[in-house]
């Protein structure tokens, strides 16, 4: 889709968010905005996500300081699908490392579907990034654990820690999406073949399905972000979850991953890394600032929520997030150090 920008003016960031009230006042300009936008769809991929109010609405962006501002739907539980994926990969580099992971995983994006088996087989059996879902398998059959349940274990508190709540799976998307989830389960065997899987390769695509079912709502995801942005505590709960250094490495990739084949235009348009997930959730990360998360289940061609898309354009822009704005340093009143010689002049020269 097309992440219309039109007629919202650019904030140059100062290094800091804007006053509370300046931040809530933006949140509702850039909800009413987005609201009209009815176009897109809702995920049919898995039964109970088609059943979703497509109506509904949320918005949370939570300050590295703690304060977190909501809006609309922002307490209203949803499965966190792919944005888990963020997560679990900063659980195994905290757990393994920058070099380990980057080998086995890789962080260059597929310009494929998130769910291809073809772009598996391109790579020669490498999954590429840990934000499609070949490589959100191999990043999940990484986690420590002697069996899967205790890897389901570690993975289901580090997700809680992150947010500040224990979290559940919501069982009926699980039990839907295990039902269904015959693409995810080629793809796991189709790793372990390659030998990107070490163990059952359906008991990989089991603690994956899991993990994509735990029960979120927008005000999470918000705090999860905001946590990233925090160099891994959370502002919140003041837990630390992982290293500063993690969370550069999550941040880096998602900025080039993180909303599929869409990667490029999101990060032309809203100047951030995030990361969508098929229920309708987009969660984005301004570091150093804040975490902003958008729920609408209506998805884009490519499964990227459209409300969430444009509210979040809307306050990159309005709250001066976006990584590549910037100002020249140089007050623009001041006459150059040195003239330039006019055409004639340095014609003359020669
Ligand atoms: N559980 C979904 C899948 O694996 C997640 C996809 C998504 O959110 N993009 O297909």
């Amino acid at each position: 889709m097309d992440i219309d920008v039109s007629g919202i003016p650019v904030t140059v960031s100062t290094g800091r968010l804007p006053a509370p009230a300046d931040v809530d006042e933006a949140i509702v300009a850039a909800a009413a905005r987005a609201l009209p936008h009815t176009e897109g769809a809702v995920a049919d991929c898995i039964p109970t996500l088609a059943r979703a109010d497509p109506g509904s609405f949320g918005v949370a962006l939570a300050e590295v300081g703690g304060e977190v501002h909501e809006w609309g739907d922002s307490r209203l539980e949803f499965s966190i699908q792919s944005v888990s994926k963020a997560f679990v990969y900063a659980l195994v580099c905290q757990e393994l490392g920058h070099r380990a992971v980057h080998d086995r995983v890789g962080v260059n994006n597929t310009g494929l579907p998130f769910n291809s088996l073809m772009a598996l087989e391109l790579n020669g059996g490498h999954p590429g990034n840990p934000m499609v879902n070949a490589g959100a398998l191999v990043t999940t059959s990484l986690v420590p654990g002697a069996t899967p349940a205790r890897q389901w274990d570690r993975v289901r508190r580090c997700l809680g820690a992150f947010c500040g709540r224990e979290l559940d799976v919501d069982e009926a998307t699980y039990r839907a999406e295990s039902r269904t989830n015959g693409r995810n389960r080629a793809i796991a065997e189709l790793l372990a073949s390659y030998g990107h899987i070490e163990g059952d390769p359906v008991a990989v695509a089991d603690v994956y399905t899991r993990q994509c079912s735990l029960a979120v709502t927008t005000r999470d995801l918000a705090v999860m972000g905001a946590t990233l942005a925090d160099g891994g505590i959370n502002p919140v709960t003041g837990e630390r979850v992982v290293d500063p250094g993690v969370c550069r490495d999550t941040l880096a990739v998602l900025a080039s991953t993180g909303l599929y084949e869409r990667s490029g235009e999101w990060l032309f348009e809203i100047g951030l890394p995030g990361k969508s997930g098929v229920s309708g959730s987009i969660l984005t990360v301004s570091p150093g600032k804040a975490g902003i998360a958008a729920f609408s289940p209506r998805l884009d061609a490519v499964g990227n929520s459209v409300r969430a898309q444009r509210v979040t354009a809307h306050l990159s822009r309005s709250l001066g997030l976006d990584v590549f704005a910037s100002a020249t340093a140089r007050p623009t009143t001041a006459p150059p150090t040195t003239a330039r010689p006019t055409d004639e002049e340095s014609h003359d020269q020669h």
